[in-house]
């Protein structure tokens, strides 16, 4: 079997460096399985792209279609022009795609008018919310896919109410979460630990990349500033996102307690939340890895497509509201409540599980 594995942006890399992990395994234990890795080239500085390849040890890309930057339809198109070009040439039995952005919806339609078979990876998960390009992207893919992979029952259940076969649907575990167990004894601090003297619980991560979040300017520094003010005296490791970067500037915000980072490296990464004492985001990937890690995650959005997280009580939904966060926050700070606990199935071993599913189907 032939598999066009397709990764575009950073957590799409997170999630397939274990699938292909899986595969060379099967491949060592004597499978007739190959598999040729397109880089779509929607994610391509270094910080977001190559740290994570050598970091998890991914192989070089086969293709890198360089679609970069651009509106959503630009990329989409771009993406799907250069996909069925490469498509043509390097014809396989599967395209699996992971995840939710661009690449993954683009690659699913062409791939599927190509009549190629599509493989999904995260299959399932909705936040309801259609103004989100990811939730149109998810909706689109799922349409159309062949092989539905899930990281909980409940998105296998949204699957079936928008009319998926139930024997297209395998709940195998998450495979951004065989990545962490992995990687769990690589991390290490990053360069400016000592410099900023942080210690084990005794800072918070933000991370803001949503449109809803940072698109606009001014509320976007209302939200830095009255984050800047809520955590008297933590430091907040702020790890910006180029797209938030971009809307920022040069500009000095005169912020106290904010110290704004480059976009860290994988391992950086995961040793920094892994001993922080909170995490304030808008990320989907980081409120799953928090949960695993016990560590609170308060997600600046109205809406999640991951409830697990929030009922296992690591994650907490705020909405976008800075008032919101304070109240919440303020709360957190009383009680001191921590929760922990893994969602099931998510042991590291959904790639293993997924490998052996293709090989028992083509
Ligand atoms: N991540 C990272 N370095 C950073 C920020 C995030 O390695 O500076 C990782 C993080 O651990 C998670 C993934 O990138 O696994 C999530 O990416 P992002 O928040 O961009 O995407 P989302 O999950 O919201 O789609």
């Amino acid at each position: 079997m032939k598999i066009t594995i397709v990764a575009g942006a950073r957590p799409n890399f997170i999630k397939i460096a274990p699938i292909i992990k899986a595969i060379e395994k099967k491949q060592s234990e004597g499978a007739t399985l190959s598999f040729r890795l397109v880089h779509t080239g929607q994610h391509y500085d270094k910080n977001l792209s190559d740290t994570f390849f050598e970091e998890l040890n991914i192989p070089h890309p086969n293709a890198n279609l360089e679609v970069k930057s651009g509106s959503q339809a630009q990329q989409t198109a771009a993406i799907m022009i250069a996909f069925e070009q490469e498509l043509l040439e390097n014809p396989c039995d599967l395209v699996l795609v992971v995840g939710d952005v661009n690449s993954t919806m683009a690659c699913t339609i062409v791939a599927k008018k190509l009549n190629v078979k599509v493989t999904h990876v995260e299959a399932g998960i909705r936040s309801g919310d259609m103004t989100m390009p990811e939730e149109i992207n998810r909706i689109v893919t799922d349409s159309i896919t062949d092989y539905f992979f899930t990281t909980s029952t409940l998105a296998g259940e949204n699957l079936l109410k928008y009319g998926a076969e139930p024997s297209a649907i395998h709940f195998v575990g998450n495979v951004m979460i065989d990545t962490l167990y992995q990687n769990l004894n690589r991390i290490s601090s990053p360069y400016f630990w000592n410099e900023y003297q942080l210690e084990s619980g005794n800072y918070i991560i933000l991370t803001l990349h949503r449109p809803s979040n940072v698109d606009e300017e001014n509320s976007l520094i209302d939200l830095l500033k009255g984050i800047d003010k809520m955590v008297g005296d933590k430091k907040v490791i702020f790890p910006i996102h180029p797209r938030t970067k971009a809307i920022l500037g040069e500009q000095n915000l005169e912020l106290k307690n904010i110290i704004t980072v480059e976009p860290q490296g994988y391992l950086n990464f995961m040793y920094l939340i892994k001993n922080s004492f909170a995490v304030i985001t808008d990320s989907g990937g980081i409120s799953e890895e928090t949960t695993v890690l016990g560590i609170p995650c308060f997600t600046l959005r109205t809406t999640t497509e991951r409830p697990e997280t929030i009922e296992i009580g690591t994650n907490h939904l705020i909405g976008t509201s800075i008032t919101n966060l304070e109240k919440v926050f303020g709360e957190f700070l009383q009680n001191g409540q921590r929760k922990a606990g893994i969602p099931e199935l998510w042991d590291g071993k959904a790639s293993e599980r997924i490998i052996d599913i293709l090989l028992s189907k083509m």
